[in-house]
């Protein structure tokens, strides 16, 4: 690789990674120039099973030619059309379809850009909501320990992520507080499915209100299932019980459905899984099958209704210019169609269990102090080596890209999301060769 020489188009100098050790990667760089299917193919003609759906958002498999053929068509058609005063016929159709896909009972979508996009908009809607109530006291938000909400400054402000925040910690978010994590390796190690222990701690939540007061209180966030802090599943009633006093309050509750939205666990939501319903919920990455980036906030009919019914004029002074964007647009429709006539959440439920199974069979392996797994998700916990956290499931990552297959890691965490479309002959090749390279970590 010619990483110094900057005319070349592979040089590795300019362009900043996110989320990257910038420094170990041009010492030994990964380099991914196409896709299909449930497969990657690296620069040296490698071939790599999708073990996560690329970063959770191509649950439809890549380069689909439903979707290809819809973007193509969409760009040369209508490239960009003005977000603001202005609309475009696929914008109203997809919202419309979306709508429709959570069983009309959510009334209305707000297109973002991103997910942290998404997080910011369904914050500033929660408080804006308020406000039009006429509870403009209503302005503090609560987020929990371990949370992953994007990296604007309202998601990491309720964001529970230690090492995203600790730079920027003055110039976070004033009025957050953040309940505790539902992480519980002694109670709960090894569990499939909703864990039995933990429910209580949603009553955390009683406490905050205690201290603050209801009326000043605007919003509670949560992942559904957080993944990017290492999947953590909620303990059996958690949720509910979360609704329940959000409800007794007239505390929005929010579901970042960034990662657990479009078929995650076999089901469009994880609302529709756990049969909870959130005032508002965030999504992104699955909506556009991760081709064109978007993200989009549903929210109940009672919340857009309060802007509605308010002063005339612009009911929400947000928006972005690629709010909506047509080649967006144009991907989530195609999306749609997939996943509501290519049986795709009947194979993520037909294969889940296998799929689990798979997982929990590394028990016993060295290393292995925890498996956890939930619809196509699985997180496996490694002890971390004293004062390297993160080390051994490096390695694990970079073995398993060079044995052919993508795994995410997080701090000692690693986390599978393969495509919704695998099957179990390649769920088969993910776990054995993870359980190779398991066998021989250091
Ligand atoms: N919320 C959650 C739950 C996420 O998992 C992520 C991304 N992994 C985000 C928000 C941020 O999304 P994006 O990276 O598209 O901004």
């Amino acid at each position: 690789m010619s990483s110094q020489d900057p005319t070349h188009p592979s040089s590795l100098s300019a362009y900043w990674m996110p989320f990257t050790a910038n420094r170990n990667f041009k010492a030994a760089p990964r380099m991914l120039v196409s896709a299909e299917g449930m497969h990657y193919r690296d620069d040296a003609g490698n071939t790599i099973l999708d073990g996560t759906a690329g970063l959770w958002c191509v649950p439809l498999g890549h380069a689909h030619p439903k979707i290809v053929s819809a973007v193509q068509k969409s760009v040369a058609t209508l490239d960009y059309a003005p977000s603001f005063q202005l609309g475009h016929p696929s914008a109203f159709e997809l919202a419309e379809r979306l709508k429709a896909y959570t069983g009309n009972r959510f009334g209305n979508v707000f297109y973002t850009g991103s997910g942290s996009e998404a997080v910011d908009t369904a914050l500033k809607i929660a408080l804006a909501y308020h406000r039009a109530k006429g509870n403009a006291t209503r302005t503090r938000l609560i987020g929990r320990e371990r949370g992953y909400h994007g990296v604007g400054f309202g998601g990491m402000s309720v964001g529970g992520i230690g090492g995203n925040r600790k730079t920027f910690s003055t110039a976070l978010l004033p009025g957050v507080d953040h309940l505790p994590h539902t992480h519980n390796l002694e109670k709960n190690a090894f569990t499939k499915g909703e864990p039995e222990y933990g429910a209580h701690l949603a009553d955390e939540l009683e406490r905050l209100v205690t201290l603050h007061d209801a009326s000043n209180i605007a919003a509670v966030i949560v992942e559904p299932v957080a993944g990017s802090t290492g999947v953590l599943i909620p303990p059996k009633g958690y949720l509910k019980r979360l609704r329940e006093i959000c409800t007794k309050h007239g505390i929005l509750l929010i579901f970042d459905e960034v990662i657990t939205g479009f078929g995650r666990l076999g089901t469009p939501f994880a609302s529709d899984y756990f049969d909870v319903e959130p005032d508002i919920f965030t999504t992104a990455k699955g909506l556009t099958n991760g081709v064109v980036p978007m993200g989009a906030v549903f929210v109940k009919p009672e919340i857009h209704d309060a802007f509605m019914n308010g002063p005339d004029g612009i009911e929400l002074f947000h928006g972005y210019t690629y709010s909506g964007h047509p080649l967006a647009c144009a991907a989530g429709l195609a999306s749609l169609e997939v996943f509501q006539t290519e049986g795709v959440l009947e194979n993520a439920q037909a294969v889940a269990d296998y799929f689990q199974e798979a997982a929990h069979a590394l028990r016993g392996l060295p290393h292995v102090i925890d498996v956890r797994t939930i619809g196509l998700i699985a997180g496996i916990e490694l002890a971390s080596i004293p004062g390297r956290v993160g080390a051994r499931a490096y390695d694990a990552f970079v073995r398993a890209f060079n044995d052919g297959i993508l795994i995410r890691v997080t701090g000692d965490i690693i986390a599978l999301s393969p495509p919704l479309i695998i099957n179990k002959q390649q769920i088969d090749e993910l776990f054995g060769k993870l359980a190779a390279i398991l066998k021989t970590l250091a």
